[in-house]
């Protein structure tokens, strides 16, 4: 069980550079800081590596509370995650060390997988490796579009074309910043989430075979298996957490903001009481959903894919939904930034066309109930 007290405290470091992390599109380094001391970056990795051993639902609870104070410290948190969940899974033989050091918050992590070639679909990369003929080394080429904490994690796992050779299977491999052959492209200005460096990253580099998580071939079951349940509750409580901050900004709002000459709140309204009724019961059955996401997740059955697929494509459109709303029912006073509303709005956009992307997750989920193959 993590600490509340700790959490909380990440939560309101978070929350103080939040506006700034924003105006100046910094890195959230004094959150990232908080949560490296925190214990909370280890908060899935299991006891036995140092970690929390938590489970799914204490994750959308930790994930959703960080995004509501800073949409981009709760990305940075999210890819850590996933990265460490997916070392967790398929610990790469030649670094015992990395995933106590995941766990304990000496080394942050993050997950290369999108790519210039193959755009949003992360499960068919066309980066290359290529193994050495003594078999000892991989040389690895890839472009990759988007990594989050990019220059600033110490560890980066990195998706590419198997060495295996046979189309459509997939390799990952883990990366310390330190090693060479890892740059930053471009600094990332993004419309929101503006604090996450998800700048687009080369890799050019020769490493040895042992930094490969699992057999070889096995990075596609790492990625469905582990990454994209873990990803997609992750992603989906981001999504949440940030329309959960727009809908008590907005009550907070039309509660106080009055109608002087006719000596009432904006909620005296019935349209604005209508449009918070409607982003308030969206945002409890987003919340609902989610929980019985992870819930799924953490006892696997025979609903578990749907709930993984539909959670967070749902999640990223209720998000965009309640945030527009907010944005309307708060009037020419949610475009200020005293009221977070605006930030949450941009932030919020970025859900739905993360990999897996809600319209791609739509098309599984259908997919998937009408007993057809997802690839
Ligand atoms: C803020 C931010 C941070 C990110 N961080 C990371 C990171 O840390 N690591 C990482 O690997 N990636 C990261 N990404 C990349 C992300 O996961 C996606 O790969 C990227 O946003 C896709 O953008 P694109 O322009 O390549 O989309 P495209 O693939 O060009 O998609 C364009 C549109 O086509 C739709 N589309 C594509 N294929 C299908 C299909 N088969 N069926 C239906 N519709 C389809 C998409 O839904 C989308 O609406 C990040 C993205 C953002 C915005």
């Amino acid at each position: 069980m993590y600490s509340t007290e700790a959490l909380n405290h990440v939560i309101s470091v978070a929350a103080a550079s939040a506006d700034q992390v924003d105006a100046e599109g910094a890195y959230p380094a004094a959150a990232v800081d908080a949560l490296r001391g925190s214990g909370l970056l280890g908060l899935v990795v299991p006891e036995e590596a140092g970690g929390l051993g938590a489970g799914p639902q204490q994750f959308v609870d930790v994930v959703g509370g960080l995004a509501a104070a800073c949409g981009s410290t709760a990305m940075v948190y999210l890819m850590h995650t996933a990265a460490a969940v997916t070392v967790a899974a398929a610990p790469p033989p030649g670094m015992p060390e990395m995933l106590s050091a995941m766990a304990s918050g000496n080394a942050l992590g993050t997950l290369a997988f999108s790519e210039k070639g193959s755009r949003s679909h992360f499960w068919a990369p066309v980066s290359t490796a290529a193994l050495s003929d003594d078999g000892d080394t991989v040389k690895l080429r890839a472009d990759k579009s988007w990594v989050t904490s990019a220059g600033y994690a110490d560890i980066y796992i990195v998706s590419a074309g198997s060495t295996s050779g046979v189309a459509g299977e997939v390799d990952l491999y883990a990366l310390p910043r330190s090693g060479e052959g890892l740059s930053v492209v471009a600094p990332f200005a993004g419309m929101g989430l503006r604090g996450n460096a998800s700048s687009p990253m080369t890799v050019d580099a020769t490493i040895p075979v042992a930094s490969r998580l699992g057999a070889q071939a096995a990075g596609f079951g790492l990625l469905m298996e582990t990454v994209l349940p873990w990803f997609n509750l992750g992603n989906a409580a981001v999504s949440l957490g940030l329309a959960g901050s727009a809908y008590v900004a907005t009550i907070g709002h039309v509660s106080g903001a009055r109608l002087e000459h006719r000596d009432e709140a904006l909620s005296a309204l019935p349209t604005i009481r209508a449009q918070i009724a409607k982003m308030g019961t969206t945002l409890a059955a987003q919340r609902a959903y989610l929980r019985s996401a992870a819930a799924s997740v953490s006892a696997p059955d025979e609903e578990t894919l749907n709930h993984v697929l539909g959670i967070k494509a749902s999640a990223n459109d209720a998000a965009l939904t309640i945030t527009e709303s907010a944005m309307r029912v708060c009037g020419g006073a949610a475009f200020s930034k005293h009221l977070p509303i605006e930030r949450n709005f941009r932030d919020a956009r970025a859900g739905a066309v993360m990999a897996p992307t809600a319209d791609v997750l739509y098309d599984f989920y259908g997919k998937a109930v009408t007993g057809l193959p997802l690839f």
